[in-house]
Parts: structure tokens; C-alpha cells; sequence
């Protein structure tokens, strides 16, 4: 969390998460604003053990105000479940940029940079143990890198109290298919096992 970027926000858990969204639907920090239908927040499990952080709202996720609900998003759902068992109800999936880039183009960094509080906070307040970064922004951005995603996948990253796991972004194995598909299977195996090593949380 950048504390204080986004106001005081005073209570815990899933509150605080929810009185985020609120602010963030609200956002007028960079030009994205201007173009949006719908601040796509985030969506799952406040308590997740599993983060998923992806680019930012395209068109189908601009109407419906929910991230990974087109092509990408299928196959994650499928991968999520055939790998690691698990719905999209039951994990949290968030973006680096909450509204969506004109033409679907990559977000600028000062679009990036206005955003990043909210993806940061999210994290502060779900404490996942295990972050899944999809493709180069992402995991950029979250890894403090300019490596890409060909060259940070395969490996894992410590990351606050948990871990980072990079992947491919499901719109690129959608493209690649064969050899992407496979590793980002791995990946998600590998998420799963570290996920499974976290000590039980007391409530
Ligand atoms: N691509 C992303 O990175 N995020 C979405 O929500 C949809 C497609």
C-alpha cells in the first residue's frame, strides 16, 4: 500500500477493499477516465491466497465492468481450473490499469503510474501468498523490471510476505498456443504448490 495516495480508508478486510472500489470508481487520476464505461476494480475472493494481475480492461471488460470476461479470460478460467482447481470466485483477478486503453493499446507509463496505489493496496489488503503476474506489464511493473516475460517466467520471486509467479498473458498463448500453453501450465502448477505451502492464516 502507498499509504495515504488514496485517502484514509480506516477499516479491515473486505470493508477496506470495498471502500477502495468506491474511491476508484470515482477516479479521474489519468486521461482513461474520459474514455471508460465502467472502472473495472477487480473481482473474487477478498481473502484469496491467489492474486491474478493482468494488463488492464478491454472492450468486453469495459462493458462488463469485470476483468478477463473475453477470449483471455475463458482460457484463464479454464487454466485456473484444470491446474490449480480453483474458480475465479475463489482467487482475485485485478488489473495494472483499472479503465481500458483506447484501441486496446498498451497503457503509458503515467497511466500506469496514476493506477498503481490501487493494484498496490489490493495486495496490501488481500495479502495473497502467491501474486500471479500475466505477461510483460504486469510483471514489470510489480517486479520493479525490464526484463520480459520470456526471460522473468520459469522462475519464482519473493514478493512481501508471499511470492510472485510471472506468466504469459492468456491473450499471448492464445496467439502462440503449443510450447506458451505448456509453460504457463507449469506456471500455475508452480503457483499452486507455493499457494499450498502457505502455514494455515488464524482468523
Ligand atoms: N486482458 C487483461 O490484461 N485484462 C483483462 O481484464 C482482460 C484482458
Amino acid at each position: 500500500m502507498v499509504p495515504g495516495t488514496l485517502g484514509a480508508v480506516a477499516e479491515s478486510g473486505p470493508t477496506r477493499l470495498d471502500q477502495l472500489r468506491d474511491v476508484a470508481l470515482a477516479c479521474t487520476r489519468c486521461p482513461l477516465a474520459q474514455g471508460r464505461t465502467q472502472v473495472v476494480f477487480g473481482v473474487g475472493n477478498p481473502g484469496a491466497d491467489l492474486l491474478f494481475v493482468g494488463e488492464g480492461p478491454g472492450r468486453e471488460e469495459d462493458l462488463a465492468g469485470e476483468p478477463f470476461v473475453g477470449r483471455s479470460g475463458k482460457l484463464l478460467d479454464r487454466l485456473m481450473a484444470e491446474e490449480i482447481g480453483l474458480t475465479r470466485a475463489e482467487c482475485y483477478i485485478a488489473n495494472v490499469v483499472k479503465c481500458r486503453p483506447p484501441n486496446n493499446r498498451n497503457p503509458a507509463p503515467d497511466e500506469i503510474a496514476a493506477c498503481r496505489p490501487y493494484l498496490e493496496e489490493q495486495i496490501a489488503l488481500i495479502v495473497p501468498a502467491v501474486v500471479v503476474t500475466l505477461g510483460n506489464f504486469a510483471t514489470q511493473l510489480l517486479l520493479d523490471r525490464t526484463d520480459g516475460i520470456g526471460t522473468l517466467r520459469g522462475s519464482v520471486y519473493p514478493y512481501g510476505s508471499g511470492h510472485l509467479v510471472p506468466t504469459y498473458h492468456p491473450a499471448y498463448v492464445l496467439r502462440a498456443g503449443g510450447e506458451a500453453m505448456a509453460e504457463m501450465r507449469a506456471d500455475l502448477v508452480r503457483a499452486k504448490r507455493l499457494v499450498a505451502e502457505r502455514p494455515e492464516q488464524s482468523s
